[in-house]
């Protein structure tokens, strides 16, 4: 099972997570366990004080150390005490990706630190945090976003999530590809037939047809992927042939 730790300020807005849909799932499957630890209840004044106005000044206010130091402990008291995983969800950390996900579903203890305001003081991140993790290029009003989207990544890899374990090795970059594109009923629609040979009941050509998809839009779309691929001779094939027929 892994168990994760999230410190926020606004712990209802994990119910996204643990109640609905594969995440909600994994919980009552019991693969997965999270604890929202607010740094609002570690505090010992009267206004419940989280913030603080930045040495330096300027804009905006910081994350104050103590409270979240205290609500990191009480997290790594729900552990146990035993190893875990303190990452500080941030638009300064390594972007996320799938080799990243699949590194971090090894661990069982995560600790996620959800920032707001500025930023949290740069000290609890010096001494406190293993590893630093962006969801992108762009800002955020809060981590908690971040924290989700890197918790169901996760949870979508634990074995038995899905309903079918084929269905996470076949998503886009499993196999360093993007995935090939799907299909239901009907099998026409405004005019746009579904391929024929999805229709066939041929598996070998079904999965000929997927790979060669697979490999052609991966071609138009992301061809950085390629940089990391050795692609087998039948792949280049098929990938000439996807390329040959869309000229
Ligand atoms: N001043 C910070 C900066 O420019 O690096 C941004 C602070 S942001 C308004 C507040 C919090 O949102 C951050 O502390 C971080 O926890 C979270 N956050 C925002 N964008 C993020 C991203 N792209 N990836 C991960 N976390 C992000």
């Amino acid at each position: 099972m892994v168990r994760a730790a999230v410190i926020t300020l606004f712990p209802e807005m994990f119910t996204a997570l643990t109640g609905s849909g594969i995440s909600k799932r994994a919980v009552e499957q019991g693969l997965f366990e999270l604890k929202c630890v607010n740094p609002r209840d570690f505090t010992s004044d009267r206004h419940r004080t989280v913030d603080d106005r930045p040495y330096g000044g300027g804009p905006g206010m910081v994350m104050r150390l103590e409270p979240l130091v205290a609500a990191l402990d009480h997290a790594k008291a729900w552990f146990g005490r035993r190893a875990c995983k303190v990452i500080h969800l941030s638009p300064q950390g390594r972007r996320l990706d799938c080799h990243g996900v699949k590194s971090l579903g090894k661990e069982l203890n995560l600790v996620l630190i959800a920032g707001r305001y500025e930023g949290v003081d740069e000290r609890f991140i010096t001494s406190e945090v293993d590893v630093e993790i962006s969801i992108g290029d762009y800002v955020l009003s809060g981590g908690e976003l971040p924290a989700m989207v890197l918790l169901d990544a996760l949870i979508r890899q634990l074995p038995g999530a899905l309903g079918d374990a084929r269905s996470a090795a076949q998503d886009s970059f499993e196999n360093g590809l993007l995935d090939h594109p799907h299909y239901t009923r009907p099998d026409i629609f405004n005019g746009q037939r579904v391929p024929e040979v999805l229709l066939s009941g041929d598996h070998k050509q079904i999965e000929r047809w997927r790979m060669k998809q697979a490999l052609g839009r991966t071609a138009e779309r992301r061809s950085d992927l390629f940089h990391t691929l050795e692609l087998t001779d039948v792949q280049k094939a098929l990938l000439e042939e996807y390329l040959r027929e869309r000229k």
